[in-house]
């Protein structure tokens, strides 16, 4: 029993990928996505409009965090 297979026929990485961020959409964040494209906590930041699906921050943002804090503080 010989059999050579050889699994060099794998085509060429990246040629077509469409380039889905792999990490957190919020700005500045650096960690990877777990959740509709942010991280853990982020991803609890937009489901509280803190931040809209592309990781921005709308203009009251520093009210809606203030009320986030306090939601969360128990
Ligand atoms: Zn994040």
């Amino acid at each position: 029993m010989s059999t050579k297979l050889k699994h060099q026929q794998q085509g060429p990485a990246s040629n077509n990928v469409v380039a889905m961020p792999s990490r957190c959409a919020c700005e500045g964040c650096k960690k990877p996505s777990d959740l509709m494209n942010f991280c853990g906590e982020h991803y609890e930041w937009f489901k509280f409009g803190l931040i809209t699906k592309e990781g921005k921050r709308p203009t009251d943002f520093d009210k809606k965090y203030q009320a986030f804090r306090k939601h969360h503080a128990a």
